[in-house]
């Protein structure tokens, strides 16, 4: 099993900034999983572990873009229509190609390579829709541009080039990329195998009956399609009690077979807080108080050498706390490159007040205002425990350390749930 190698959590100082947060990640983490050959159907979504080099120049030959006539552009009469007679016809993958001549025109199609011929052959191709045919001649208007509708070869990708980066999570054209260049099979990260548990005497399977004082256990549910849609492998490991030596013996007994174990709840200050004495117990636990709201500390460690997660309980600091500090954590553990999602600017359509020298995230869905601009409101509720709030949600506004006022009308950074959560 993957392990990190020293206590790489560590830090000092009392309230951290999320940029100094994310620049100790980056700079201690490193890559635990090692790379697997999957078919390109299999690689949506996975890390690329390897640089993909091209072998072919793409198109491998000059090609025409449109369905019409190979042309000498030197042929034509600048001032007025060319008749040319049509000398011979290519379609897309025809092997043997006529000759052109000078003073003729070959029928061509999309994607069919330009004929040999004298000057190296035809250079420019009209789209057939401004021609027109006059029994076995061609009628060509003038105006058309030297080379044009004519594809050159390697202008898509040179023979030698990386057309993908190792690191890169692959999405749908990426990966026709990889099948563009002839791979059947990439390099990827194998996936993180992360072992999840809930923590908290009051909570239920969602299913079961609840008793007075009972709730469903939801952080589990959320953070397992979290980690999923970072393409972790996740072993849904149950709710553990408030009871120290239960937590220990789970933690214990879960770190042989995982990459990474994560938690929910448990890691605040109270003493039914059993989660941070247990992993304190089997390794090295680090409270990242972070300046940040909402988000209580996060628990970050070892469990043996094991890399630890303590997210908190509070169901909207779980989601807000995981995809600004916790994502980028396991895209480098699986060997992706730090991508910092975009951010869009949008008009805030709410007054606010907030804490200085602390970054806020406020849950905000968009609305289209009369200009055609997009204005974030925001949900009136705003605990930490209210998870319909970002069910209501498009994404988070992030309120950057110095800023204590928030106007209706100024421009703010919008992160899109779609940048950060699949
Ligand atoms: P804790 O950090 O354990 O003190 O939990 C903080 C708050 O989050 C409490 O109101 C818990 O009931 C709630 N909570 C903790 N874990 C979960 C969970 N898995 N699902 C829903 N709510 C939770
Ligand atoms: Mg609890």
């Amino acid at each position: 099993m993957a392990q990190l190698s020293d206590d790489c959590f560590a830090q000092g100082g009392p309230l951290m900034r999320v940029d100094e947060a994310r620049r100790l990640l980056s700079d201690t983490i490193v890559p635990v999983t090692a790379s697997e050959p999957v078919a390109l159907h299999d690689a949506l979504g996975r890390i690329l572990a390897e640089d993909i080099v091209s072998p072919v120049d793409i198109p491998p030959a000059p090609n025409s873009a449109v369905d019409g006539y190979a042309v000498f552009h030197a042929d034509l009469d600048p001032d007025g229509n060319t008749r040319l007679p049509v000398s011979g016809r290519v379609t897309a993958g025809q092997m043997k190609l006529p000759e052109a001549t000078r003073g003729s025109a070959i029928r061509i199609f999309t994607g069919a390579r330009l004929p040999a011929g004298e000057k190296g052959g035809p250079d420019t191709v009209m789209m057939q829709e401004d021609c027109e045919i006059d029994g076995d001649h061609v009628v060509v208007r003038p105006g058309i541009k030297k080379g044009a509708n004519a594809r050159e070869i390697g202008e898509d990708v040179k023979a030698g080039s990386v057309v993908l980066h190792k690191g890169q999570k692959l999405r749908p054209q990426d990966v026709g990329q990889a099948a563009a260049v002839g791979r059947r099979e990439v390099l990827v990260s194998r996936r993180l195998k992360v072992g999840l548990f809930s923590t908290g005497d009051e909570l239920r399977e969602p299913g079961s009956d609840l008793e007075p004082g009972a709730i469903y256990d939801s952080n589990r549910y959320t953070i397992h399609a979290l980690l999923t849609g970072l393409g972790c492998a996740v072993d849904d490991l149950g709710i553990l009690p408030d009871k120290f030596d239960v937590v220990r013996a789970a933690l214990d007994e879960a770190r042989g077979r995982h990459d990474l174990l994560v938690t929910s709840g448990g890691v605040s200050v109270g003493e039914e807080d059993h989660v941070k004495s247990a992993v304190e117990a089997l390794g090295k636990l680090h409270l990242w108080r972070l300046a940040v709201k909402p988000g209580r500390p996060i628990a970050l460690g070892q469990v043996g050498r094991v890399p630890f997660v303590g997210l908190p309980g509070n169901p909207v600091a779980v989601v807000v706390t995981f995809l600004t500090i916790v994502r980028p954590l396991i895209l480098r553990l699986m060997g992706g490159k730090d991508a910092p999602p975009h951010t869009f600017r949008v008009r805030a359509g709410f007054d606010h007040k907030k804490k200085k020298d602390r970054r806020e995230w406020v849950r905000a869905h968009l609305v289209e205002d009369a200009s055609g601009g997009l204005t974030a409101e925001k949900f009136p509720r705003d605990g930490a425990g209210i998870l319909s709030s970002l069910v209501a949600a498009d994404g988070l506004i992030e309120l950057p350390e110095d800023l204590t006022r928030l106007e209706a009308g100024a421009m703010v950074e919008f992160l899109p749930f779609s940048e950060v959560a699949q």
